[in-house]
């Protein structure tokens, strides 16, 4: 049962936030820095800060603010055009909140990342650590991707997945995506006069994911599907998230006064622990092992570790320690893991007993290639 002012206990109980702010948001039409957009969320954030609210932004708007003082109409098609724009619109954008949370006596900290920064468990820590420390000056984090030296490898993509991992980073309780549309709709707005705003969602099923398809834009990297996908994956680390428009004065405050502003998506009851929550979202995974009907029954009915005897198959080239995605015999991921042997020796021992993965390998490490505190069951 949703209670009716589940938005005002969500907000009430709220103490840290991630604030995710897109590019078409931040800009104008001709990208340029879209100066009302900032003083109003400026102006809201350093008077919500009196209730004792903590926010971390995820700021866009580097790559479309140096579009705009470039005089360019288009996204620059080669990577390093690209990243130089980012390079010449960071700078401005944080030159803008600088001197807007400045008036109000605030100092900002840019923290700019790749993936490999939070994908290897001790820089994780260590962001962490450094973001918590900027909360504790009293500063605003302003976290973007790092556009400029980031490469294919270790990119996270979008900011909104960024933000959903942000989440997790800052161990923040509320996760709100500030973009150009209401909220999410049950069908795209753009095209169909009828669609309907979506006020809650308590689960995000396969509909929802469906309805949220196919709204990609030129600059911004996301489209509505990143941003439930972001929804979803903070969920699981009981964190709900609120998608509302950016663009409409007053909208952040009237949020946390409890209004029925955007879409509010509900988080899962059985939430992630920080690091199991990276395991299965943080890291991408390198290779899949396919396991048998046994192994997959044991291991989602009663959190065992995986064996090489249960596996049938396995996928793609990693190392020991590297994160791999368990699939059942029909491919469906059903876990994910920190995979305690190379790909290499896994293909040697698949299907084999203990004494024989000692036999084969020559050294006694066990048969356990997943053990179950380096494991995530992600769906039964
Ligand atoms: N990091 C990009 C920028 O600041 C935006 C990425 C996104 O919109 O998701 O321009």
């Amino acid at each position: 049962m949703v209670r009716k002012d589940i938005r005002k206990d969500i907000v009430a109980r709220a103490q840290r936030v991630v604030l995710k702010l897109g590019s078409y948001v931040l800009t104008t039409p001709s990208w340029k820095l879209d100066r009302k957009v900032f003083s109003d969320v400026v102006h809201s954030i350093s008077e919500l800060r009196q209730q004792r609210l903590e926010f971390v932004l995820v700021s866009s708007g580097a790559i479309a603010s140096g579009m705009g003082k470039l005089g360019l109409r288009e996204r620059p098609r080669s990577i390093s055009q690209e990243q130089a724009t980012a390079a010449i619109g960071q700078i401005s954008l944080m030159g803008l909140y600088d001197r807007l949370f400045g008036k109000f006596g605030l100092h900002v900290a840019q923290i700019l990342l790749t993936h490999s920064d939070l994908r290897d468990r001790k820089r994780f820590l260590n962001a962490r650590h450094t973001l918590m420390s900027v909360l504790k000056y009293g500063a605003v984090p302003i976290i973007n991707e790092n556009d400029s030296t980031v490469v294919e490898e270790i990119k996270f993509g979008d900011n909104d997945y960024l933000s959903s991992l942000v989440t997790n980073l800052v161990q923040a309780d509320l996760l709100i995506i500030l973009t150009d549309i209401d909220g999410c709709y049950d069908k795209d707005p753009r095209t169909f006069s009828d669609a309907k705003l979506i006020p809650l969602i308590k689960s995000i099923d396969s509909d929802i994911e469906q309805f949220a398809l196919g709204t990609k834009s030129k600059i911004a990297r996301g489209g509505m599907a990143t941003k439930i996908k972001a929804a979803k994956t903070a969920a699981r680390f009981g964190v709900p998230t609120i998608i509302a428009n950016g663009k409409t004065p007053g909208n952040l405050k009237r949020i946390f006064s409890g209004d029925p502003v955007g879409t509010l998506i509900l988080s899962e009851e059985n939430k992630f622990a920080s690091r199991k929550h990276w395991i299965a979202f943080t890291l991408k995974a390198q290779g899949r092992i396919y396991v048998d009907d046994g192994a997959k029954a044991a291991m989602v009915q009663k959190a065992t570790s995986l064996l090489a005897t249960g596996i049938v198959a396995v996928q793609g080239e990693f190392d020991a320690g590297e994160s791999v995605s368990c699939c059942d015999r029909q491919g469906r991921e059903f876990a994910r893991g920190l995979a305690s042997f190379s790909s290499d020796d896994i293909e040697k021992i698949k299907g084999l007993k203990t004494a024989q993965v000692r036999e084969v390998l020559g050294v006694d490490s066990g048969s356990e290639v997943i053990n179950r505190d380096d494991m995530v069951i992600l769906s039964t």
